[in-house]
This record gives C-alpha cells, sequence and structure tokens, in this order.
C-alpha cells in the first residue's frame, strides 16, 4: 500500500534515537566500504525554480555547513527575477552549488501506468523540443552556471529521450541507481539511490530502517546519491538534513561532492 500523503510518514515523528541510529549507520557504511575504495556522496535538490522560503531555507543549511547542492531546475518555472532572487538567496557559496536541468514543465503525459514527462505517450520531436527549449532557457538565464546534465521528473525518461539528450549535447544525467533503459556512453549517469522526503511507506518506522538502508548501501557502494524535495519538507525534515549534513561533514570519509566537479573530474560510478 502507498501513501501520497507529505510529509512523509517519517517526518511525522522522529525517533528520539535517531542520532545513534545515523551514527550506526554511518559506521556500518564505512566499514563495508573496502579499504582504498573512493567515497562520494551527492545531494540533488528537485523541482527547483521558486525562491521561497523552504529554497532559502535549504541553500541556507548546505552554506552553513559547506556543502555542495546539485540543483535540478524546472525550466518553465524560472523567470529572470526568480532566478535573480535564487542568486541572492545562495549569497557567496559560488563553488558549493551546481544547477542541472529538470523536466521542461514537470508535467505527466502518460494516462496510464507510472508518470512521466518523458515517457512512450509523445513523440521523439516533442520530447526533444521540451529537452532543447528547457536547454535554452537555462543557458539564457544562468549562463556559465548552467551544468550540461538533466533528470527526467519522477527519475524515467524513454530511450527516445535518451537520443535526444545525446544529440543535443549533455554530459550527465542523473536518474535513480539501475534505472532503464540504459543510457549511451556519452552520458555519464549519477544516480540517486537514497530518498528523503518522497518515500511511500505508511508508516514512519518502516521509512526510516528503508531509509538507513539505502544510505548505507550507497556508502558501503563508495556512491552515494541523495534526493531531496524541498517543498516537501517540515521542521523535522530540515532539522535532520542539518544532522545529516553535518555528520557526514565531521567524518573523513565520504567526499561530497556536486555533479559539476564530478563532470570536470571525468568520474564514472562504477556499476
Ligand atoms: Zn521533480
Amino acid at each position: 500500500m502507498t501513501s501520497e500523503k507529505y510529509p512523509a510518514a517519517l517526518w511525522q515523528n522522529i525517533p528520539a534515537d535517531i542520532h545513534r541510529r545515523l551514527h550506526h549507520c554511518l559506521d556500518q557504511g564505512e566499514t563495508e566500504l573496502s579499504h582504498g575504495g573512493d567515497s562520494n556522496v551527492f545531494f540533488r535538490a528537485d523541482d527547483v525554480a521558486v525562491p521561497g522560503q523552504r529554497l532559502a531555507r535549504l541553500v541556507d543549511i548546505f552554506g552553513k555547513q559547506q556543502v555542495p547542492l546539485t540543483l535540478a531546475v524546472v525550466p518553465a518555472w524560472l523567470t529572470e527575477t526568480r532566478w535573480q532572487r535564487i542568486i541572492e538567496l545562495c549569497r557567496r557559496n559560488h563553488s558549493l552549488w551546481c544547477w542541472i536541468q529538470h523536466g521542461w514543465r514537470h508535467f505527466n503525459y502518460e494516462t496510464q501506468g507510472r508518470k512521466a514527462e518523458f515517457g512512450s505517450s509523445r513523440s521523439f520531436s516533442q520530447k526533444r523540443k521540451d529537452v532543447l527549449t528547457g536547454f535554452q532557457r537555462l543557458n539564457r538565464l544562468l549562463g556559465d552556471s548552467f551544468t550540461p546534465a538533466f533528470t527526467p521528473p519522477w527519475n524515467r525518461c524513454d530511450s527516445e529521450t535518451l537520443k535526444a539528450l545525446k544529440e543535443l549535447g549533455y554530459q550527465a544525467l542523473s536518474r535513480n541507481l539501475g534505472a532503464q533503459p540504459p543510457a549511451s556512453a556519452a552520458l555519464t549517469e549519477y544516480p540517486v539511490n537514497v530518498d528523503l522526503h518522497t518515500r511511500k511507506e505508511r508508516d514512519g518506522e518502516s521509512g526510516w530502517q528503508n531509509f538507513f538502508k539505502e544510505l548505507r548501501k550507497g556508502l558501503g557502494n563508495g556512491f552515494c546519491g541523495i534526493m531531496i524535495h524541498h517543498q516537501l519538507m517540515n521542521n523535522a525534515a530540515f532539522d535532520f538534513l542539518e544532522l545529516l549534513l553535518s555528520e557526514l561533514k565531521r567524518r573523513n570519509l565520504p567526499r561530497l561532492v556536486h555533479v559539476d566537479t564530478l563532470l570536470r573530474e571525468g568520474y564514472v560510478v562504477k556499476s
């Protein structure tokens, strides 16, 4: 059974021993990481464009902790005024932020089955046009700050979309770990495997258990992508995010990084 109620069940009630559980999870992740292996964590915040209070609080936390953040922007929602306001919210800390492209207008075109903006219900040319229009808008508004990487809404897109991305010269793609269909080698994949705010468990404890399992696994594998939906966060979710960042930051491992750094290094996630 699933629930689409937000904030998700785990954020209704934070367990009293959350500190201990988080330490334990991070210790386990470090232990599972084979000796000498790299360890990278990246955070990806989706559905960015409106400079509201939650976005302000999100970038404030990342700025305070000095942790890099990849932000997936919905091009159709972004205006010059909004972008100027977002830059003000991000103030200094220019190197902390990496701006990538989300779906053109985050619309579900599928009449049945799983939601998708870039699924089989639309033609290749319609999808290509949306990707290109989004690219042009972000390029115009963001200039050099825009990193040519794409995150499809709901973490899914079809092979025609992948073909369009390749043709248009995108360099990276971020979907769920193991997402299909496979992308061509020209598109480096930086997958997410941890979901903080769109979890579907009905009871909070199952949500916490699954969250810690995902986090431990990602850390143990040496690459962990953590997905954020700031619009769905309550106070408890913000408090926990701050705790998570400070605990990760306090340890020598993992390295905290954003997609632009990974791309510049030519970093490839081992499968
Ligand atoms: Zn989204």
